[in-house]
């Protein structure tokens, strides 16, 4: 996944296509109160500069999908794990609900049902039957939607076809429902796919417009080595005043 910070507005259209998608419970003020509210991704907003001149910025965050993912090796009971596309990914009915994983993510994505979730009558048939309802005591988080991946290369085997890189069904729910195209989703995996070519050029600064790319990974220090890549925002302030 590539994420535009420039092209982010922060509307959160990308946490309501989530939560539809993933049958994320409906958080309650009790909850946002005992700080046990849900959501697969969120959008950091963050204020920069002194009154008056002050800008807003916006950092969508969810699962990373560390290759180096300081998650799984806690995991008591392998009820998280990474697969062979890269994914790390969440057996619910393993998970014990020790909450050890959350408390090793230094992005703080992962989330524990605290209590039983339930949708009002009236959305009970909006709920996705493609994603099992989390029961109480489970850990769960953003895989990327993969539940999209698998339908999609479903078909594609079905049709005798390659999966097609920055198809709609393919793309998680959250890439759909960007108006500004923030977030670009492919397979990293394949050096020719789009995402793929757009991150590489980004993290090596090879953009031929600009002296360096616009590409970082987020708290790349603590050496995860995530499979998201951001873009930093254009300034045109900051990059008229180093020339
Ligand atoms: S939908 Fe797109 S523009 Fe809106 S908050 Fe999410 S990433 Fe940003």
């Amino acid at each position: 996944m590539v994420v535009d910070i420039d092209k982010c507005t922060g509307c959160q259209a990308c946490v309501v296509a989530c939560q539809s998608e993933n049958n994320v419970p409906i958080n309650e003020e009790a909850h946002f109160n005992q700080r046990r509210a849900i959501e697969w991704i969120r959008v950091e907003r963050y204020w920069e500069g002194e009154f008056p001149d002050v800008k807003a910025r916006f950092i969508p965050l969810f699962c990373q999908q560390c290759g180096d993912a300081p998650c799984e090796p806690v995991c008591p009971v392998y009820a998280t794990y990474h697969n062979s596309e890269g994914l790390n990914v969440q057996v619910y009915n393993r998970c014990i609900g020790t909450r050890f994983c959350a408390n090793n993510c230094p992005y703080q994505v992962r989330f524990f049902n605290f209590w039983e979730p339930a949708w009002p009558e009236t959305l009970k048939n909006q709920l996705n039957p493609d994603v099992t309802v989390r029961s109480r005591g489970i850990m769960e988080k953003c895989t990327f939607c993969v539940q999209r991946i698998r339908r999609s290369s479903r078909e594609a085997d079905k049709e005798g076809e390659e999966l097609q890189d920055g198809d709609r069904a393919l793309n998680p729910a959250c890439v759909n429902a960007c108006p500004t195209e923030a977030l670009m989703f492919g397979n990293l995996n394949n050096p020719e796919s789009k995402v793929a070519k757009k991150a590489e050029k980004e993290l090596r600064g090879t953009t031929p417009a600009r002296k360096g790319g616009r590409g970082y990974h987020l708290l790349d220090e603590f050496g995860t080595h995530p499979k998201v890549v951001y873009l930093k925002k254009y300034d045109k302030d900051a990059e008229e005043a180093h020339g």
